[in-house]
């Protein structure tokens, strides 16, 4: 078989480094002028740092710029950070509003031609070409997944289905019918579609799909097993906000350890969350980003609340690009449970380790007086639905020691009946916190 193409912008992905800085440099001076002039929430936090333009001559200088954060996007909400007039503006995006109010963001055409650049080289890092077809089955609309990843693969020349996402069974037949070959949507959607297709009496085997780009969500290396397995595929991740584009800011090659950063669009530093101080290359802390070629939009010094590692090892791919590990929740995603931080990612390494566990799972936090409670809802296999009382009880106490191993505290685990977890089409809701309604 003919090698097929391996990057779509290859003097870009695979650019030396001095070049990529230098490429930095000059798109950074020009951004921050360019916001400054045209921003005056950020000209003003700027001016209470007592910074102009001038001071920024290098991407060295970074660290002197204030942060932007959330709550400043909502503050600013709706047009106070645009940096365009509003008729050079051509499309509004906001965010899933998974943590609160959402927010936000504007393009202009160039905008959204350097997103859809961003998801292209997506999609031909995870083999993609004018060969395949494309099956989008993320939310069309407001979210940005559907409309970023539709834009992408229309670049590509890939045969685009703009399915959006629900209705699996027939998300499975247009599969069939039209032999799609990559799929994009939440790895939690990806899993329900594998499972659909298993439980419709078909295999991988009838399906042509080779490849899957899952993001918009965090996702255990055990998902990507599992996903992998259920759909006979390779499953990529690719990373991305609203508040920077949408996804395409990071997306896996084929080695799979990692998303490379499109630094020639994005500038992303590691932060410790309660400081601020920039963390050293490796460090695990909150990315930050700086969008370096938007124009009605640009986020300087972004907080994005995820928490991740950076790192610039030699990747086997070819890239240079820098590569940021899967984020393992975000800051404000992290449960504080009996006093102990609690990642929903922790349990679902923990629960795809198991044979007879499936992905699907919930977390349920109460308040009884004072103390927390702690409850795993995880729904058994169909297999193990028909054992014997005593099976179901050893993997209810081999899950309880192995987060009590992880996690240093005790979670009831209930065992409940296949099929009982309600699904998602979009970002699974793996947490019911019920302390926040007292
Ligand atoms: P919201 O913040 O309301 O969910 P977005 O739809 O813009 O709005 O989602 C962006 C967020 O989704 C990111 O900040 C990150 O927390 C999460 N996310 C996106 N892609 C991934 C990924 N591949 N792995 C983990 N989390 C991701
Ligand atoms: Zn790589």
């Amino acid at each position: 078989m003919a090698s097929e193409k391996r990057y779509w912008n290859k003097e870009i992905e695979c650019m030396p480094r001095e070049e990529m800085i230098k490429l930095q440099n000059e798109r950074l001076v020009a951004q921050v002028k360019h916001v400054y002039d045209n921003v005056p929430y950020y000209r003003e936090l700027m001016k209470k740092r007592g910074l102009t333009p001038d001071d920024i001559r290098s991407i060295d200088d970074l660290h002197k710029l204030p942060f932007l954060t959330k709550a400043d996007l909502r503050d600013a909400y709706p047009y106070g950070l645009l940096a365009k007039p509003l008729e050079d503006c051509v499309r509004i995006q906001s965010t899933s509003g998974t943590t609160g109010k959402r927010v936000v963001a504007f393009y202009t055409q160039h905008d959204l031609d350097l997103w859809e650049d961003c998801c292209a080289r997506a999609i031909v890092a995870a083999g993609g070409s004018n060969k395949d077809v494309c099956q989008v089955c993320y939310g069309y609309g407001l979210f940005t997944g559907g409309p970023g990843l539709n834009g992408g693969s229309h670049k590509v020349g890939c045969l685009t289905l703009p399915m959006s996402s629900g209705n699996t069974e027939r998300q499975i037949q247009f599969m069939m019918d039209l032999g799609s070959t990559i799929l994009c949507c939440t790895p939690s959607y990806a899993a329900y579609i594998g499972e659909t297709l298993h439980d419709m009496g078909y295999s991988p085997d009838d399906i042509k799909l080779k490849a899957g780009i899952f993001g918009a969500e965090p996702w255990t290396e055990e998902m990507r097993h599992e996903i992998e397995r259920l759909l006979g595929i390779k499953a990529y991740d690719i990373y991305g906000l609203t508040e920077t584009s949408g996804p395409g800011v990071s997306f896996e090659c084929e080695e799979q350890t990692g998303m490379h950063i499109n630094e020639d669009h994005f500038i992303a530093e590691i932060i410790d969350p309660d400081t601020g101080e920039v963390l050293p290359e490796g460090s695990k802390g909150e990315l930050v980003f700086t969008s370096i070629t938007k124009e009605a939009f640009p986020l300087l010094r972004y907080r994005t609340r995820d928490i991740c590692v950076l790192t610039r090892e030699k990747c086997s791919c070819g890239r240079t690009l820098v590569k940021m590990s899967k984020p393992m929740g975000r800051t404000d995603d992290m449960l504080i449970i009996k006093g102990v931080n609690v990642f929903p990612s922790q349990i679902e390494s923990v629960l795809l380790k198991m044979s007879n566990a499936t992905p699907n799972y919930q977390i349920v936090v109460d308040r009884v007086g004072t103390t927390d409670t702690f409850e795993i809802l995880v729904e058994i296999s169909d297999d193990m639905f028909s054992d014997t009382v005593k099976t179901v009880e050893e993997l209810s106490k081999k899950i309880s020691s192995d987060i009590q191993s992880i996690l240093g505290i005790r979670a009831k685990i209930k065992l409940v009946e296949p099929k009982s977890i309600p699904r998602s089409e979009g970002k699974a809701v793996r947490v019911i916190d019920k302390r926040k309604l007292v």
